[in-house]
């Protein structure tokens, strides 16, 4: 079959980086699947939906009319053509986001669209199931970590690079509240799956993290 590669872990952790990077040197798609559930978030805003609209919100993941634009090196996330990639990435989208993400009949109705990213040469993974729901044959499967501050100063400077301003508490604090709720949930509760290589960052540049990935995937 076409080789998939995961790369799970909660936020800020470096995924989003890093599953670029190994596209990009792989030549091989990228699934932000993030960016799928931050997308049906913002859809589900714009129609006035909140969160304990389970059936209307899985009808919504059904038909969401997403699309991504353009290569490994950069990607643009449109929703009904129009480009979202800012809007999906702000504080209140993500706390949103996670709480829809916990619902079994909206995480049902994207399976198999993400599944269908599957395509040779190659794919690179990049979520929180990757690993153990959506490609669970997936020959390496890899789950970062990183120290909560740690994660929050990460996500701080990539808020800080698209013009958003907060504070180191207050991102620590929604990245924490994000992956409880991730971590408690009922279905694809944030875990690495049984095989899957662990890989603490805390104490690692992007580029030392990198350089272990490759080692992975050489082997
Ligand atoms: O990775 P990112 O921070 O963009 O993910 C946003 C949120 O989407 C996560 O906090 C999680 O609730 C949800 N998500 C998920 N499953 C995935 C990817 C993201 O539940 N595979």
């Amino acid at each position: 079959g076409i080789p998939v590669i995961t790369l799970d872990g909660p936020g800020g952790v470096g995924k989003g980086t890093l599953s670029r990077l190994l596209a990009r040197d792989l030549g091989w798609h990228l699934l932000d699947s993030g960016a799928i559930y931050r997308t049906l978030a913002l859809a589900a805003q714009r129609a006035g939906l909140s969160a304990d609209k389970a059936v209307a919100l899985s009808e919504l993941a059904r038909t969401l009319p997403l699309s991504f634009r353009g290569g490994a090196d950069e990607t643009h996330v449109l929703l009904a053509g129009e480009l979202v990639d800012a809007e999906i990435r702000s504080p209140e989208i993500s706390a949103l986001t996670s709480q829809i993400a916990a619902i079994p009949a909206v995480r049902a109705a994207l399976l198999q669209r993400q599944r269908d990213f599957r395509q040779a040469p190659g794919l690179v993974a990049d979520g929180r199931d990757m690993g153990t729901v959506v490609f669970p044959n997936a020959p390496l499967k890899v789950f970062l970590t990183a120290r909560a501050e740690e994660r929050g100063k990460r996500r701080l400077n990539q808020l800080m690079e698209q013009g958003i301003s907060a504070s180191l508490a207050t991102v620590v604090a929604e990245i924490a509240e994000r992956d409880a709720r991730d971590q408690q949930r009922s279905v694809a509760p944030l875990r690495p799956a049984p095989d899957a290589r662990l890989l603490d960052t805390s104490e690692q540049s992007v580029s030392d993290t990198y350089r272990v990935l490759q080692s992975w995937v050489q082997s």
